[in-house]
C-alpha cells in the first residue's frame, strides 16, 4: 500500500494539473495519531495543488479529508503548527460536520479570515498541541521504523 502510494508521488508533477500526492513519513504520521486519538492515514494530502495556489498567499486549504498544498509536502510536515493547524480542520471540523463551505464563507464574511471561528479554532488547537506533537514525533523517530505498531 506504501510503494503504490509512492508511485503516485513520483507521476511527472508538471502534467498533473491537481497537484500530487504526498504521503507523511511515518513518525509524522504516527505523532499526528497520538495527538489527534484516531488515525490519519486516508487523509489525502496534494502537494503543489493549482487549486491552494489560486488562494493567493495561502500555504495550505482544507476540503473533507483532504489537505492542498500550495508547498510542498516536505516544506508541509517540516512545519509541526501548520500541520496540526491543517489536520485539526479536517479532523475536528469537516469529519465532525461543525465546518462546511457554506459555513465557512459566513463566518469569513463576517469576521474575515484571521478571527473566524474555525481559524481561531485551528490556531488555539495548534499551539496547545505543539510540544506534545514535538513529544511524540521525537519518540517515534528515535524508536526508528523496525520497532513502530
Ligand atoms: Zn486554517
Amino acid at each position: 500500500m506504501r510503494i503504490s502510494r509512492q508511485a503516485t508521488v513520483r507521476d511527472k508533477p508538471s502534467g498533473r494539473p491537481f497537484g500530487s500526492r504526498y504521503v507523511l513519513a511515518q513518525p509524522v504520521a504516527g505523532a499526528l495519531e497520538q495527538v489527534f486519538a484516531e488515525p490519519v492515514a486516508e487523509v489525502i494530502v496534494i502537494e503543489h495543488s493549482r487549486y491552494a495556489l489560486v488562494h493567493r498567499g495561502m500555504r495550505a486549504t482544507t476540503r473533507p479529508n483532504r489537505i492542498l498544498l500550495a508547498i510542498s509536502g516536505a516544506e508541509f510536515a517540516a512545519d509541526a503548527e501548520l500541520l496540526l493547524h491543517e489536520y485539526f480542520h479536517v479532523l475536528r471540523q469537516w469529519r465532525t460536520g461543525r465546518l462546511t463551505r457554506w459555513r465557512y464563507l459566513i463566518e469569513s464574511l463576517r469576521y474575515g479570515y484571521w478571527a473566524n471561528c474555525y481559524e481561531r479554532e485551528a490556531r488555539d488547537f495548534a499551539a496547545a498541541a505543539l510540544e506534545r506533537y514535538r513529544g511524540c514525533l521525537r519518540d517515534l523517530s528515535l524508536r526508528g521504523p523496525h520497532s513502530l505498531g
